[in-house]
């Protein structure tokens, strides 16, 4: 039988395969008296936090760790993304514990944006997951805003008790940890050795004070999520890096929109109504005639109509059709993942083209 070796620092059973998921750690690591996973090593000499993701299996085996914990559920959601972050296992997690919403990349959100109407918006949307939260923080983990509100209520609602922070892949949850770590623990060793014992999930434990930490959960994988379906370079050109600017177009019944060549709204039915793009600026935006739409998407998906690269086109599914007919005003058509089309006007009748197990849906409208 192979023997089993774990982490030191987290508890994890040490694997040498892929370095993305939990326990990963190089064949010359094996070699030293106190075995680290890479997460923990990197933890431990250079006091940063790196993200891992977990199997399914696991992902079982820490709702349940975590539901028999008592403690603050700290859920860090991505806020261009939040169809595609938001946990709906999220109640079976929590259990009766109280839970604490982080929206992170609010520096992504026009300024103008109104952020006690966001809030309530988020609000809202999780209440329809059967959660009532305690709070809801925006927050933007890069540019170091929303910090001091963030600690305030985790102070506040964790109730002297220990936190755990879970989010999918991507959220930003790392580099909230580094900088809430900067910010209290300096460059101190923060790893503990304490782990969860008999447990193989991964968990890492941040000390807040003397008797109580923040649990840093593995990333949860969503695969139904856009990263895994295009290339590196594809994905820096649809990841928002600033600040989004609404792109606004006037279309009518007949009238395509393509953005690149991921994604495509036609009007089918409806008056002339304005399209409010929330999209990477980075994402070039086409309109023309729904007839001749198919025509030039065969002819200039991957070059007019970019991205998809040819290494994304490989791997993206195809894209399949949906039919909204939407019947009130400020509703925003989201493509989970590459952003979301706000319809002011409403009352309209819309068809999507989307790739195949990638989301899309309709939502009151979130700014
Ligand atoms: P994790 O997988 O949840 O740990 O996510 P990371 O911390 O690795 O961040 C994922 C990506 O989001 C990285 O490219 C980060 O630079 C980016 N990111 C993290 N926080 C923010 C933020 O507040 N604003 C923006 N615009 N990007 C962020």
């Amino acid at each position: 039988m192979e023997e089993t070796i774990i982490c030191h620092g987290c508890g994890a059973r040490i694997q040498t395969t892929d370095p993305d998921i939990v326990g990963y750690a190089p064949e010359s690591a094996l070699k030293r008296s106190e075995i680290l996973c890479k997460r923990c090593f990197r933890l431990k000499h250079y006091n940063e936090l790196m993200d891992v993701s977990m199997s399914d299996d696991d992902y079982l085996k820490m709702i349940h760790q975590i539901h028999q914990k008592t403690g603050l559920i700290v859920h860090v959601v991505d806020l261009f993304d939040l169809n595609g972050s938001l946990l709906p296992s999220l109640k079976r997690i929590a259990g009766d514990n109280p839970v604490l919403i982080v929206a992170n990349k609010i520096d992504l959100l026009p300024k103008s944006t109104n952020q006690r109407k966001l809030k309530q918006w988020i609000r809202s949307t999780v209440k329809e997951l059967g959660i009532h939260v305690k709070d809801v923080c925006l927050l933007s983990a890069s540019k170091e805003i929303g910090f001091e509100e963030l600690k305030k209520k985790m102070e506040t609602y964790r109730k002297n008790d220990d936190v755990y922070v879970i989010g999918t892949t991507n959220v930003g949850k790392s580099t909230l940890i580094n900088q809430l770590m900067k910010q209290t623990t300096g460059d101190k060793d923060v790893i503990t050795t304490s782990y969860f014992p008999g447990t193989t999930i991964g968990f890492i434990e941040i000390p807040l004070d003397g008797k109580h930490v923040l649990v840093d959960t593995p990333g949860i994988v969503n695969r139904q999520q856009i990263t895994h379906y295009l290339s590196r370079e594809d994905l820096k050109q649809i990841t928002p890096k600033k600040e989004v600017k609404p792109r606004i177009y006037q279309i009518t019944e007949g009238q395509t929109l393509f953005f690149g060549g991921l994604a495509r709204i036609d009007i089918i039915k409806g008056e002339q109504v304005s399209l409010v793009c929330y999209l990477s600026n980075d994402i070039p935006i086409h309109r023309t005639k729904t007839k001749n739409a198919d025509d030039l998407y065969k002819r200039h998906n991957g070059n007019l109509l970019s991205p998809p690269d040819t290494r994304s086109q490989n791997i993206l599914p195809e894209w399949k059709e949906h039919t909204f007919k939407i019947t009130e005003e400020n509703v925003d058509v989201v493509f989970a993942g590459l952003g979301w089309i706000c319809i002011p006007d409403g009352y309209v009748t819309i068809r999507t083209h989307y790739p195949d197990t990638l989301s899309e849906s309709i939502r009151r409208s979130i700014i």
